[in-house]
C-alpha cells in the first residue's frame, strides 16, 4: 500500500522520522524525538531534548528561572552534552503567559543565551507574530529558528521562509503553507502536547505533499 507506514505485521513503522518538538516524555522514541523540558527536569534521560522558559511560565520568578537555566545550559555546552538540541520552546503568547513586557525580556534573554552558547531556539508564537519577528530582528538573532505548530496562512510562512527561518507542523496545519516551507527545505514535522504520535503526522504530511512519508527529509540543523 503506498504511503502506509504500517509495516508487514501491521505495527507502526517509524523509520527515520523525527519528532522536533513534543512534551510527551515516554513514547515517540522509536523515531527520535527532542523532548522539550523546563528548567528544572532533570534531562539525563533523553536522547534529545531542548531546554527553555516557556511564555506560559514567565511570571515574577522569571529572572531566577533564568539564572537556573543558564548554569544548567553552561553545564551541559561545557560538557559536551550531544543530546541538548536546543534551546526552546521560548517566545511570545497574547493567550496566556505573563505580561508581555515579562515575555518579551525573558524572551530575549533566550535568544541572547542561544546566540551565545550557538544552539538553535525552537519559537512558541501565539498572536505575537509580528512581535516575535521584531525581538528576533532587533537582536540580529544568527542561529536557526525554528517556528513551532506552525497553523498559519502561506503568505506568514512566506515571511518566515524569507528570513531563513524553519517551520514546524503538527496534526493541524495550513497545506499551503506546508507546501512552502518543504519547497524551500525547511519543515519540520512535530506532535507537540497532542495526542497524535508523530507517524499519523508524517502520513498527513505526506498525502499534502504527495511523497512518501518515508521520503520526507529531515533539515539537518540540529546535528553538529
Ligand atoms: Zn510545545
Amino acid at each position: 500500500m503506498r504511503n502506509s507506514l504500517l509495516d508487514s505485521r501491521g505495527n507502526r513503522n517509524f523509520g527515520n522520522m523525527f519528532d522536533v518538538h513534543t512534551h510527551k516524555r515516554n513514547a515517540e522514541w522509536r523515531g527520535s524525538a527532542i523532548v522539550n523540558l523546563k528548567v528544572d527536569d532533570n534531562v539525563d534521560m533523553y536522547p534529545y531534548f531542548s531546554l527553555g522558559i516557556h511564555p506560559w511560565d514567565v511570571d515574577e520568578l522569571w529572572t531566577d528561572k533564568l539564572q537556573r537555566l543558564k548554569c544548567t545550559v553552561d553545564k551541559l555546552v561545557s560538557m559536551n552534552n550531544s543530546s541538548f538540541c536546543a534551546i526552546g520552546e521560548i517566545g511570545l503568547d497574547h493567550l496566556k503567559g505573563g505580561s508581555m513586557d515579562l515575555q518579551i525580556r525573558c524572551f530575549e534573554e533566550q535568544l541572547g543565551m542561544a546566540e551565545y552558547y550557538a544552539k538553535p531556539v525552537i519559537v512558541h508564537c501565539v498572536k505575537a507574530f509580528d512581535e516575535t519577528l521584531q525581538v528576533i530582528k532587533s537582536l540580529k538573532f544568527s542561529m536557526p529558528v525554528v517556528f513551532h505548530g506552525f497553523r498559519g496562512k502561506p503568505e506568514q510562512a512566506r515571511q518566515l521562509l524569507d528570513k531563513g527561518f524553519y517551520i514546524s507542523f503538527g496534526p493541524k496545519f495550513n497545506p499551503s503553507s506546508m507546501k512552502l516551507a518543504y519547497a524551500e527545505g525547511r519543515m519540520f514535522l512535530e506532535t507537540d502536547d497532542s495526542g497524535t504520535d508523530i507517524a499519523s503526522v508524517y502520513e498527513s504530511a505526506g498525502r499534502v505533499l504527495n511523497i512518501s512519508p518515508t521520503d520526507i527529509p529531515v533539515p539537518g540543523i540540529f546535528t553538529s
